[in-house]
């Protein structure tokens, strides 16, 4: 049994856990939650954003499935999502974008990862005003930040079976930070002969997943081409309501979809479970579940094929718990 901090998260968050949980409990995933309110949840029960019982609890069992947090724009709210992150030190951000049948998109046969760099780059936030007319920006790549995420990457495509990574840079033109970056990625690549390594220019890779994902298998980069390619990735394969997401650290990771709260659906039992469930799927296989994973992978799949009982985002008309349902009767 493994212990697992759930976050249910605000605005549509709470629904789509809770429909995904039914699923992991129909499917017998070996599992106790230990549920915990951070963000505005806490927040308005007179809370810290992000409480310490909430912390200690990730701490301790050094996972968790996080539903989405409203960042209120322009109240000097910070965002819990971000503080989540820095506190823990979860530098990796894994995204994979995979088709699935019944799923309109561009292309049939998308397998794709993302692995971007969470703690670095312009995200580290040195940012200023030179004069008034003027602001700098600072970009930090550095060498353990750039060996921990490469290696990351290998190592995941090595787990995962998976046959080749590619470095994405601009060291064209930043031949320190983007250089420093691409010649720590030469450099551990030659630790891993059995996966293929190559790397491509930011730009050009663009196009080229555009023209032709299926080129492409893990891809790993700095912070803000991360951010970029991702949600470019995401789109590919269907867009947010499917796209799955991890923060993973050295030995804590939190799993959560890559989309927000959808505030304006808040209570309408609408939404699509579809990416928090995809997170769960990646959870349970961090966690060494690999067969409870695939038999839910697997009905979810099937719902999606069949293309009835889904939500309004893929043409149904299921609301987010007849869609968990008709998971729940597949599996
Ligand atoms: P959003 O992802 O909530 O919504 C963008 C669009 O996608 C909306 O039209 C929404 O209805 C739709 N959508 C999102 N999830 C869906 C789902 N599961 N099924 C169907 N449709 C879905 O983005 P936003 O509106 O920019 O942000 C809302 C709030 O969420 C903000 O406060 C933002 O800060 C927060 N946010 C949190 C996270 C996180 O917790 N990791 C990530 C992104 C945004």
């Amino acid at each position: 049994m493994h212990t697992v901090t759930l976050i249910p998260g605000d605005g549509t968050g709470p629904e789509i856990v809770d429909a995904t949980v039914a699923v992991l409990e129909a499917a017998g995933a070996p599992i106790q939650w230990e549920r915990k309110e951070a963000g505005l949840t806490a927040y308005e029960k007179g809370r810290d954003l992000l409480p310490e019982d909430v912390l200690e609890s990730i701490k301790r069992n050094k996972i968790a499935l996080k539903g989405p947090l409203t960042t209120p724009v322009g109240t000097g709210f910070r965002s819990v999502n971000v503080a989540l992150r820095k506190e823990l030190d979860l530098y990796a951000n894994l995204r994979p974008a995979k088709s699935y049948t019944g799923i309109q998109s561009r292309y049939d046969n998308v397998d794709l990862v993302v692995v971007r760099e969470n703690t670095e780059d312009l995200y580290a936030g040195v940012e200023h005003m030179v004069g008034e007319d003027a602001a700098e920006s600072i970009k930090i790549i550095t060498r353990k930040g750039s060996e921990r995420i490469v290696r990351f990457a290998f190592e995941y495509a090595v787990k995962n079976n998976r046959k080749k990574v590619t470095a994405v840079h601009k060291a064209n033109i930043m031949k320190y930070t983007d250089g420093l970056f691409l010649s720590v990625a030469q450099g551990i690549s030659e630790e891993y002969p059995q996966v293929k390594f190559e790397d491509r220019i930011v730009d050009n890779m663009c196009m080229q997943l555009v023209i032709k994902p299926q080129l492409y298998d893990v891809m790993v980069m700095p912070n803000l081409y991360g951010d970029i390619i991702s949600d470019l990735c995401a789109g590919l394969v269907g867009g947010l309501g499917v796209a799955p997401g991890a923060n993973i650290g050295k030995d804590i990771a939190i799993f959560e979809p890559v989309h927000g709260s959808a505030p304006k659906y808040a209570g309408k039992n609408k939404v699509n479970p579809t990416a928090i469930l995809l997170s769960a799927v990646m959870m349970l296989r961090h966690l060494g579940e690999m067969i409870v994973a695939k038999k839910i992978e697997r009905a979810l799949a099937e719902v999606l094929a069949q293309g009835t009982r889904v939500t309004y985002d893929l043409g149904g008309k299921a609301t987010t718990t007849e869609m968990a349902q008709a998971i729940i009767e597949q599996l």
